[in-house]
């Protein structure tokens, strides 16, 4: 399991424990995450009749046992109360959401659960998404969907906020800090920039190739200029009106601030760990105020993805006013 997606190991593994898992999952992260990997350990985790804790610290993480008759069948893709769901095509249709619904009003074989895993949820029809809606509305007793995506701006708000919501986040500041020094420990002293940029390359960074904005040459002079037009607000109070009408219409704008600011937190931390003490002197902005923003807008799309109804307009100027504030107080 990558160090980033531990996090909700945990989480999904206590939850687990404690009964309380929501029938319907949807784990979302950029390509190259990990996210694929804790689905996977998620659903056979449920499927086994046998499951095992690790002893792992702070608190214990639960497997599947790999043994039990349930294990053994999923294994010989033999089992038959787990359904896969994904196309070859582009768009996941209709008909197989159907075949869904259909599988869950059945009894299970084995008398457990009955899991479904979407690894594509974005790539669903609208009709799709609408026949799943009513499945998500009136979950059957014992059953779980386990959906994915990395792109959680093309998925229904309407199915977002009928799923309990994993998302995979790269680490920033301190946490970052610790997994980097944690992953190389014969190296315990960080010597210099090059060297930790080429650490942040192996270890923390992951393939956002997928990432409209680095794919679509448009759609990347959009993200500069947006990009130039926060950092104006953000050093000098200035483009505050533009910065808000990206928010608003832009269906990147919230994850693409969230980006900028990991990026100026990541900058600062470069700088910071190269001892460069007379850039950290210079900078207008602290490490810890950078995190309190990051804070807000995260915050602020958590809102956006959770509700319907949410008005991106009042959403985002209020971030905009909490970010103001956060950066200067006095005004
Ligand atoms: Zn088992």
């Amino acid at each position: 399991m990558l160090p980033i997606c531990r996090e909700k190991q945990s989480q999904l593994s206590r939850q687990y424990r404690q009964k309380t898992l929501a029938h319907a999952i949807l784990i979302q992260g950029i390509e190259g995450c990990g996210k694929d990997a804790l689905a996977q350990w998620l659903i056979e985790l449920l499927i086994c009749q046998q499951p095992l804790a690790t002893n792992n610290l702070p608190e214990p993480i639960s497997h599947a046992c790999g043994q039990c008759k349930a294990c053994l069948l999923r294994k010989s893709d033999s089992y038959p109360d787990h359904l896969l769901l994904k196309s070859e095509n582009k768009t996941l249709g209709v008909d197989d959401i159907r075949r869904g619904n259909a599988f869950l009003e059945k009894t299970a074989h084995l008398g457990k659960v009955k899991t479904i895993f979407i690894p594509q949820a974005q790539i669903m029809t609208i009709a799709a998404a609408n026949a799943l809606l009513k499945t998500l509305e009136e979950p059957s007793a014992n059953s779980y969907i386990v959906l994915i995506t990395d792109d959680l701006d093309s998925l229904l708000p309407t199915i977002i906020s009928r799923c309990a919501v994993y998302a995979i986040r790269p680490m920033v500041g301190e946490a970052l800090l610790a997994q980097l020094k944690s992953s190389n420990p014969h190296d315990s002293q960080v010597s210099s920039d090059a060297r930790l940029h080429e650490r942040l390359n192996d270890n923390a960074f992951v393939n956002l190739s997928q990432l409209a904005e680095l794919t679509d040459d448009v759609i990347f002079q959009e993200y500069q200029t947006f990009n130039q037009c926060f950092l104006d607000f953000l050093y000098f109070g200035q483009s505050e009106s533009k910065v808000l009408s990206q928010l608003v219409d832009n269906k990147h704008g919230l994850r693409w601030l969230e980006k900028i600011t990991c990026n100026l937190v990541r900058q600062s931390y470069l700088l910071i760990e190269a001892e460069q003490i007379t850039s950290v002197v210079n900078q207008k902005i602290s490490v810890q105020v950078l995190n309190q923003i990051y804070q807000a807008i995260i915050s602020s799309n958590k809102l956006i993805k959770s509700y319907t109804q949410a008005n991106r307009q009042f959403v985002g100027e209020q971030l905009l006013m909490t970010i103001n504030d956060i950066v200067r107080p006095s005004t």
